[in-house]
């Protein structure tokens, strides 16, 4: 079996400003889950590896960076699925956390649970050894200020609601020994209520993975991906179509049709080949599958 992995930076609109970091910050993250996989690591640790990678780089909505919600506070949500044994583990809205993703594989390999929350999954977290960390170590004045807008324009009528703004990461690989693992991670949505948890740490919405069908990591409006579980839906189109560019779509079609929804995703047949679609202005993903001498970038 020949390696392959795919990433994605966030579905949305991504400002003209911060384009490049996106491309730069999407590469950096696929080439060093392509390390770990020609080095003969598992498609778990090239998750894991790209993910936190796009978690510490505060371009992204993830780890340090994240959004900040309705009380200028940072709650993250992570996933994680292990396809060749089905496992999985998620947390949602934990604070204090630098890298959720790897608490979520946590959760999936030394907890009999597959979803953890707030205080119950910090508390876990300090049980397994992560140190916790500041909200300024999380928080950057990028979002500060972004909250402090956000306030002052509820008090003073109201601007209409968000802009669409993009930067959840997520990844999906394929090792060389046929497993796929897929991850997720976000801060979620700008100003979100206190306690609000979007699709991305729901098993079927925000993430899957099956080594039989393949893997997926979905970003974008969370409300309306978990209302058609997107991450299986692509896999189920996968099925029928055995085309990746087909499947994604056909999702995509769906989250548009059925809730007006919005958003994009990155997948992986059980072969290494790629797929990705998305109906927001832009979405940053990268890839690199066998044959490739480096990977490709685009937002
Ligand atoms: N899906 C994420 C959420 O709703 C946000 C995003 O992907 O930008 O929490």
């Amino acid at each position: 079996m020949r390696p392959s992995i795919i990433v994605h930076g966030g579905a949305g609109t991504i400002p003209p400003e911060m384009l490049e970091a996106h491309r730069q910050g999407t590469l950096r993250a696929v080439e060093a889950g392509w390390q770990v996989l020609v080095e003969g690591g598992s498609a778990l640790d090239a998750v894991e590896q790209a993910i936190v990678i796009m978690e510490d780089d505060e371009t992204f909505d993830a780890g340090r960076g994240s959004f900040l919600n309705a009380e200028g506070q940072v709650e993250l949500d992570a996933g994680f699925m292990d396809g060749s044994r089905l496992l999985v583990g998620a947390v949602a809205a934990v604070q204090f956390i630098k890298n959720p993703i790897r608490l979520a594989r946590a959760v999936m390999e030394k907890s009999d649970h597959v979803l953890l929350v707030a205080q119950g999954a910090i508390r876990f977290a300090q049980k397994m050894g992560f140190p916790l960390c500041e909200l300024t170590d999380l928080a950057v004045p990028r979002e500060f200020e972004r909250w402090l807008r956000l306030l002052y324009e509820r008090a003073y009528p109201a601007q209409p609601a968000m802009a669409q703004v993009t930067g959840t990461v997520g990844c999906v690989a394929l090792d060389r020994n046929g497993h796929i693992a897929a991850g997720t991670s976000t801060g979620g949505t700008p100003n979100k209520m206190p306690g609000r948890v979007g699709d991305v740490p729901m098993v079927g919405s925000g993430f899957y993975a099956d080594d039989e069908y393949g893997g997926t990591s979905c970003t974008g409006w969370g409300e309306s991906i978990a209302k058609v579980n997107l991450a299986r839906l692509a896999l189920h189109y996968l099925q029928q179509t055995g085309d990746p560019q087909v499947a994604t779509q056909a999702a995509i079609q769906v989250l548009a049709d059925k809730v007006n929804g919005l958003g994009g995703i990155i997948l992986l047949t059980p072969d290494g080949r790629p797929g990705w679609h998305y109906n927001t202005p832009h979405m940053a993903y990268a890839y690199r599958t066998a044959g490739m001498d480096c990977a490709i970038a685009v937002v």
